[in-house]
């Protein structure tokens, strides 16, 4: 900023010498109209988490989640406002346990609106970290800019001793205000790391290095400062997800794979209403006898099943040890349980046909 405004004195003001422009300093009030006019808009919409968490002491791990208000951790990074204008809203503060569809709707709603009325160049959403990938990815399906949202967390709370909460923020409105992220879309800013909001998945319970890319790795590197990006995943949807005049998503249910399984759980939850279950299956999304035919009794009663995987990485593949043609099935390919259950609720508000669901699932 500093240099640009001793340019702009030396284009203006050219009869001074060199030592007088060197060391015009601007004003304050000069400095922040400068500053206004030059940088990235980020609106930060908090949402709550471990990034807003708070507990009894730096060093115990036992704390309360969804503590500490916007405006707390909008001063608690004062570095973040040297990058960008940056405002805060509070949208909810959970634990991201208790993340639901409606607030889904309601952050995807407001993002797009954001963009739609020029409100800001980029969003950052602040978020518990258990879910996060499943928010990233809804987002990334209904966002209809390719504008940076940045998805961040933490995995200390912000009372203990190496929190990381305030490194990985600052981190985040960076990775939001590059020039480098301009069409960047969705993405999760954790521990350094950038990853696409497909493939991002969280690995450890506890660990601050907990969100990998177990198939592809991360999109992009930080370090000093900057961010530096290696790869763009192929996988783009072809067409958002309009949810806007949605206020809830058709039911999908999961069902986990184990040995000696039984179909009870799927019947429960057709009894329940589901229109789509994602079956996490074991292996390359396998099944026992019962609970094949309980799936496939399903999908020839019209609720799309899909087969994932319980294996956490790989592909599942269509019609290699299951005939999924006959048995009416979709495959979610690489999507974990989580995400594909996310996919096909989207899917779900606009076809109940597997062969235009499986099609969308080889795509997005
Ligand atoms: N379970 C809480 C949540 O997901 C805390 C975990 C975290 O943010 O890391 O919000």
């Amino acid at each position: 900023m500093k240099r640009m405004f001793v340019l702009t004195l030396a284009l203006g003001l050219s009869f001074q010498s060199q030592a007088q422009i060197a060391t015009a300093t601007p004003t304050k009030a000069e400095m922040t109209k400068i500053q206004t006019k030059t940088q990235p808009r980020v609106i930060i919409l908090a949402t709550g988490g471990t990034i807003a968490g708070a507990g009894e002491s730096a060093t115990k791990a036992a704390y309360k989640a969804g503590q500490v208000p916007i405006d707390a951790l909008l001063n608690a990074v004062p570095e973040m406002h040297q990058l960008a204008k940056i405002e805060g809203e509070q949208v909810a503060n959970i634990g991201s346990q208790d993340m639901n569809i409606e607030t889904w709707l309601k952050l995807s709603k407001r993002i797009n609106q954001i963009f739609d009325n020029n409100e800001a160049d980029a969003v950052v959403v602040t978020h518990g970290t258990d879910t996060l990938e499943e928010t990233a990815y809804f987002l990334s399906l209904t966002i209809r800019s390719n504008k940076p949202v940045v998805l961040v967390g933490a995995m200390r709370p912000s009372t203990a001793m190496s929190q990381d909460g305030n490194r990985n923020l600052l981190d985040a409105v960076m990775v939001a205000s590059a020039p480098q992220s301009k069409n960047i879309g969705t993405v999760v800013v954790m521990n350094e790391l950038v990853f696409a909001a497909r493939d991002v998945t969280k690995t450890n319970t506890t660990s601050t290095a907990t969100f990998q890319s177990r198939n592809f790795g991360p999109l992009g590197l930080i370090y000093d400062g900057k961010v530096n990006y290696y790869y763009q995943s192929t996988h783009q949807p072809t067409k958002k997800f309009n949810v806007d005049k949605l206020d809830k998503l058709p039911q999908v249910d999961i069902v986990y794979g184990y040995a000696d399984a039984s179909p009870k759980a799927i019947e429960c939850m057709i009894a329940d209403g589901a229109k789509g279950l994602v079956y996490a299956g074991l292996g390359n999304g396998n099944f026992n006898a019962p609970v094949g035919a309980a799936l496939e009794k399903a999908a020839k009663s019209g609720i799309a099943v899909v087969r994932s995987a319980r294996a956490g990485s790989g592909r599942v593949t269509l019609n290699n040890e299951v005939n999924d043609a006959a048995m009416g099935f979709a495959v979610a390919d690489d999507l974990n349980p989580q995400k594909a259950r996310v996919l096909l609720m989207l899917s779900l508000t606009g076809t109940n046909d597997i062969k235009v669901i499986q099609d969308i699932f080889f795509k997005y």
